[in-house]
């Protein structure tokens, strides 16, 4: 991706662990690097098109001086959300905060941290089928609107399905969600799980009726297992409830594990449903 550079812009905090730094201040390098999509403001010359460098340094060195972290970790995480917050054409940011003084009685150039943060494309499955379900599932998306640090969300049609695993239930009603977002995939699932418990959904039975559930599909290409997270969705290729509307949204989005689209994904479990029907026909 095409990137405008910003070097060891010079300014003055009170950044530091040490009570004299807080006190005295000292002198901080930040360099970025913005990430965007530079072909427009290429094309047309026009500044309305591109990001104002000049802008994004006040606005840098404004958002340095206005806290006084600990930790340059710290300076270096806020600095790039309020940036990829308030500049929207930045995709993603690399942010280095450098300190040329800093107190540790040995002579050294600097010390610093770079970190890199962006807007990730997200895709959800969301299901509810107890109560109102097509409220559970507005409500959940006026919740996720409301979200700073979410945006461009669309949504796929709302698809009526048979219910899976624990099948003494309701039948479920189930869409897609397309989104970007600057959270991590936990702090993401921290996200949807306080939607969920505001839309009153209480955990009885594993995979038992619930008015809300949200459920992390894909996270840009991310592959990750944990205890309490597993990207890709485990699932998501055996689920007609997750691939029938995620192939209506996003049919070229890639699974990063098995490295086939939402749609070929979608085609191969259809054609495996079939054969399955067929050989119990016969
Ligand atoms: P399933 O995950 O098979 O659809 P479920 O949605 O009914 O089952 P929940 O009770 O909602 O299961 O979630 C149980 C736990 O699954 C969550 O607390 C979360 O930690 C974990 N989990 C693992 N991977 C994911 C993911 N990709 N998205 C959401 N939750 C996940
Ligand atoms: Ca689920
Ligand atoms: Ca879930």
């Amino acid at each position: 991706m095409d990137c405008i550079e910003i070097r060891e812009l010079e300014v003055y905090c009170h950044h530091g662990v040490f009570k004299e730094e807080n006190v005295l201040g000292q002198k901080f390098l930040v360099s970025l690097i913005l990430y965007t999509d530079t072909k427009m403001a290429g094309v047309s010359d026009d500044l309305e098109q591109s990001i104002d460098y000049a802008k994004v340094s006040h606005f840098v060195k404004e958002r340095m001086e206005e806290k006084n972290f600990k930790l340059i970790e710290a300076a270096a995480e806020y600095v790039a959300e309020k940036v990829l917050l308030s500049f929207p054409l930045i995709q993603r940011i690399q942010v280095e905060i450098k300190k040329p003084w800093a107190p540790i009685l040995l002579p050294l150039e600097t010390v610093g941290v770079t970190i890199e943060r962006g807007w990730t494309k997200v895709y959800l499955s969301i299901g509810s089928n107890m109560g109102n379900r097509e409220e559970h599932l507005r409500t959940a998306l006026e919740r996720l609107q409301r979200e700073r640090t979410i945006r461009g969300i669309r949504v796929s049609d709302c698809m009526e399905t048979e219910p899976y695993g624990y099948l003494e239930q309701d039948s479920f009603l189930n869409a897609a969600v397309e989104l970007e977002t600057i959270e991590s995939p936990d702090s993401l699932l921290k996200i949807l799980h306080k939607i969920e418990t505001e839309g009153g959904r209480e955990r009885t039975i594993h995979w038992g009726p619930r008015t809300i559930d949200l459920d992390i599909v894909l996270f840009g290409d991310v592959i990750m297992q944990t205890e309490t997270l597993t990207i890709p969705h485990r699932e998501m290729h055996l689920r007609e409830f997750v691939l029938r509307p995620l192939a209506q949204l996003a049919p070229w989005a890639s699974h990063p594990v098995y490295h086939k689209t939402v749609s070929e994904l979608w085609e191969q479990m259809s054609q495996n449903n079939t054969k399955g029907r067929n050989e119990t026909d016969d």
